[in-house]
């Protein structure tokens, strides 16, 4: 018999959970004005609103947390992490901040200015507004397949290279500052990029002498996917085919609550010395001294580490398949989701799933609402209420997919978390027909709506 995989670690720590009723739920529900973000997490069971900065710390990085140098400037625990990127990613220069959208805060105050064109797979939503903000304009090139949930293509995080090019006809090279490949692409699922992607999309922005840069918070789960899935990538480690990613780019921000396995932090981290000088005096405004940027000492010896566990296969196979456990789970029940199921979370299908909520009341946010009312889970909604509006027209953006999405954090729930994921969700499918009502808006904000939005019932 095949032996199954299973966890390369035991647990030595728990934190309790609570259950809750039905009719504490309803309540919850309405003081957060159905939104799921305003929730006290004592009021959730099962917490999948994100991946980010949620999952558990190892042993080893507890350990190292003890080891933390709290100097100012120059400390140990800067270049212990600088020689693990280094290791890595091959990059020479590292600026660390305090997350990933303070990564992007400090790389785009550098490079992109009003007016600027940003191509790339599906952005991220921080990253957009980051462009946004600066009168910018991300344009969308993953390839169509990725839209189609049924289609089966391994690598749906993929740049399609006609639609890049035009890109870089269309507008002067002064216009573009960069090309960014978001590893896994988030948006479109938690979807891989390919290397040969990767590649190809490389060879081109050289031919028109524009930069590659990575938003990388799962890139060592794009790495996992590469080389399970690309041929000639299986003999290879993790860490051989991270950094021959990497390669590729002229540099990268860095989400740590992801791929780096810790709790909070992030980085810049590239090769162009102009860029780094420039990004330096931005760390230093806005995150801290550039050894530190925003982040104890010991924040980055745990992060050190963490790195270097996230680019482990044994990890990486046991993460995975937990998320494909319930993929697969749900999918028995008959329950549509993206497929092939995505690295770090299942998206579901939340227009499939409820036919009879309109499209103008929010159906993936009915449907964690839903969720959530059933069985005190959690998830988020990427759909309309994340596409926001058309910065120009003001009109709401109806992106091709409304989804429901369950991120699974890392190293922190089991399998029969899993299980009981998959019955609330079937308990809810079952009784699909008779939701036919979805919410309205009644307050948002001008930028990143879904955070605060207040909704009610339509
Ligand atoms: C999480 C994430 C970010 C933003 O990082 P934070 O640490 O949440 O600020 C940017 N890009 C991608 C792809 C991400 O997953």
């Amino acid at each position: 018999m095949k032996l199954p995989y299973a966890e390369p670690y035991r647990i030595k720590m728990i934190e309790e959970i609570r259950q809750s009723t039905p009719e504490d739920r309803a309540k919850w529900l309405k003081d957060a004005d159905f939104n799921l973000f305003n929730l006290k997490s004592s009021q959730v069971f099962i917490d999948l609103l994100t991946d980010s900065g949620t999952g558990s710390m190892s042993d080893r990085q507890w350990s190292a947390l003890m080891t933390g140098d709290e100097s100012y400037a120059g400390s140990r625990s800067f270049q212990e992490l600088q020689e693990t990127v280094q290791r890595i990613t091959g990059f020479r220069f590292l600026l660390p901040t305090h997350q990933g959208r303070a990564a992007e805060n400090v790389l785009f105050s550098v490079l992109v200015k009003d007016g600027d064109v940003i191509p790339g797979n599906s952005h991220f939503d921080t990253t957009k507004g980051h462009i946004e903000m600066r009168k910018a304009h991300a344009v969308d090139c993953t390839i169509d397949e990725a839209f189609d949930i049924e289609n089966m293509h391994p690598f749906k995080g993929n740049i399609d290279l006609e639609k890049l090019e035009n890109v870089y006809q269309q507008y002067p090279k002064e216009q573009v500052p960069f090309c960014l490949i978001t590893v896994t692409c988030n948006t479109s699922g938690g979807q891989p990029v390919s290397l040969e992607n990767i590649k190809a999309v490389k060879e081109l922005s050289d031919r028109y002498g524009i930069p590659v840069y990575f938003d990388s918070a799962r890139y060592a789960e794009n790495a996992y996917f590469i080389k399970k899935r690309e041929a000639g990538q299986e003999h290879r480690t993790i860490k051989e085919i991270c950094k021959e990613m990497f390669s590729y780019g002229d540099g990268m921000t860095m989400s740590s609550k992801k791929d780096g396995l810790v709790n909070i932090g992030g980085f810049v981290a590239l090769n162009n010395e102009e860029v780094f000088r420039q990004a330096s005096n931005i760390t230093i405004i806005y995150e801290g001294f550039i050894t530190y940027g925003g982040l104890a000492g010991r924040d980055m010896a745990a992060l050190a580490v963490g790195l270097d566990e996230a680019t482990e296969f044994d990890y990486l196979e046991s993460r995975i398949s937990q998320v494909e456990y319930l993929g697969a789970k749900l999918m028995e029940f008959g329950i549509p989701v993206q497929k092939p199921i995505g690295g770090h979370a299942v998206f579901v299908d939340a227009l499939k799933f409820l036919p009879n909520v309109p499209r103008e009341e929010y159906p993936a946010q009915t449907l964690g609402l839903e969720l959530y009312k059933e069985a005190g889970i959690r998830g988020v909604e990427i759909g309309t209420l994340l596409a926001d509006r058309d910065p120009e027209t003001r009109e709401n953006r109806y992106p091709k997919l409304e989804l429901l999405r369950l991120a699974i954090p890392r190293r922190t729930y089991t399998n029969n978390h899993m299980d009981y994921i998959a019955a609330g969700l079937k308990n809810v499918y079952d009784r699909r027909n008779e939701i036919t009502k979805g919410y309205k808006i009644t307050w948002e904000p001008p930028l990143l709506r879904h955070f605060t939005v207040k909704l009610e019932e339509a």
